[in-house]
């Protein structure tokens, strides 16, 4: 399909409003993207035609939801070219499923002693449920560090695995850097190892195709909300063999097979991992949003957001005092700089005040800003909906807030 930009920017509604009175300009996509009318419109049509608590009940209305519900749970195995629909489980978001594998993977498969490897450059959802599991477990964290363009020093793996490391959890795009991980090479180095892989794919899926075979990784999650879809769902994807040996995350409906008082039974996959009632609305309108991207292509929307990236670089660059932090040569859709002798928050207030959202501060990962020895940053991060005249505007903005700051 032709990049027909206007037609995807009619697709979502919020764009057309003001603030301020200024044109609405989005550049805080990397935190949640806006939402189109298709996913706006499933989400009340499920609850004006077909709304019923899945799975369980023997009515027409509970039967229409559990098979859209169960529809989406293929699309994301299509998505994503997973081997079976059982690996996909859905959870409230990114978070819940790095805490899912954290807690279920760590009763299973670690040990006294051993160790995990977390990359320096995570969201702290990536870093603290592996904490908290270490801390249980009497486990060891060690980090795999990244240079100073911000790419992960993957040669420093073979020294850091030893016979005690049990997986590596690694960002496939880091939300602050914008660095693509090269996850089929780690993934190659640790499994020669017998180390698994857990790749956060929150900021990578809405903005590159993945396909979970070709990576070999061996869980990858990502957040609906940050893929054009509704809030509150998230996918966790994990081979079958691993998911089958892992202990239940959560106790409740759904995930049993049978209970009693001298013992329950699990359910099989994937619902032993899915306690209670989920979000099915949210579930189904998600997949609503699996269909823009099909529609426009996800290597249509990478192509167009790489050249509004290498515009808005280049564009940047010309701003004397700005540093970017994050050069890596293999880069998505998100910047984070700071301009010399200006506060990133007075940056993304001033801009705010010109209609244009950005995010300012450590994006929830304190050890990249550790590593350069910052506060913060400012961070623009791109859609399938902005344009060349959005970072135009934002061009003049910036400049114009220097001028008056500095
Ligand atoms: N990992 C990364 C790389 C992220 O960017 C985010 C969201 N900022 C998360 C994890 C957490 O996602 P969620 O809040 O949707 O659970």
């Amino acid at each position: 399909m032709e990049y027909n930009i206007n037609t995807i920017r009619s697709y979502f509604p919020i764009l057309n409003e003001k603030v301020y009175g200024k044109p609405f300009i989005y550049f805080d996509n990397a935190a949640s993207t806006q939402k189109p009318l298709q996913v706006l419109e499933a989400e009340k049509r499920i609850h004006n035609e077909y709304y019923g608590n899945i799975h369980r009940a023997a009515h027409y209305m509970a039967d229409k939801a559990t098979a859209d519900f169960e529809n989406v749970r293929q699309q994301v195995q299509e998505f994503i070219n997973a081997v079976a629909k059982e690996e996909v489980i859905f959870t409230k978001g990114t978070t819940e499923s790095v805490n899912l594998v954290a807690f279920s993977y760590g009763e299973k498969y670690v040990q006294v002693g051993d160790e995990i490897i977390i990359s320096e450059m995570e969201h702290h959802s990536n870093i603290v449920p592996w904490q908290l599991m270490a801390k249980r477990k009497n486990a060891t964290i060690k980090i795999l560090p990244f240079n100073e363009q911000g790419e992960l020093e993957i040669g420093k793996l073979d020294e850091l695995i030893t016979t005690k490391t049990r997986l590596i959890t690694v960002a496939h795009i880091s939300n602050v850097l914008g660095t693509i991980n090269p996850i089929k090479e780690i993934v190659r180095i640790a499994h020669k190892k017998n180390v698994h892989v857990f790749v956060d794919g929150a900021q990578a899926v809405q903005h590159q195709k993945v396909d979970v075979q070709e990576l070999d990784a061996d869980f990858y999650a990502f957040s609906a909300h940050k893929t054009y879809g509704p809030n509150g769902v998230g996918i966790l994807y994990g081979k079958k063999e691993l998911l089958n040996e892992m202990s239940p995350y959560q106790g409740g409906g759904e995930m049993i097979s049978e209970v009693s008082f001298s013992g329950t039974t699990f359910n099989e996959l994937p619902y032993k991992f899915e306690a209670g009632t989920p979000n099915i609305t949210s579930v189904i309108a998600f997949g609503a949003s699996l269909d823009l991207l099909d529609e426009v292509g996800v290597d249509n929307l990478a192509s167009w957001e790489n050249k509004l990236m290498g515009f808005a670089v280049s564009e940047l660059k010309k701003i004397e005092g700005l540093r970017f932090y994050g050069e890596a040569e293999n880069r998505s859709s998100v910047i984070s700089f700071n301009i010399e002798g200006i506060h990133s928050y007075d940056i993304g207030m001033l801009l705010d005040k010109l209609g244009i959202a950005v995010r300012t501060g450590h994006h929830c990962a304190d050890p990249v800003m550790q590593h350069y020895g910052i506060q913060g940053t400012v961070r623009i991060s791109f859609a399938m909906y902005n344009t060349k005249d959005e970072i135009s505007q934002f061009i003049k903005a910036l400049k114009k807030i220097v001028a008056m700051l500095k």
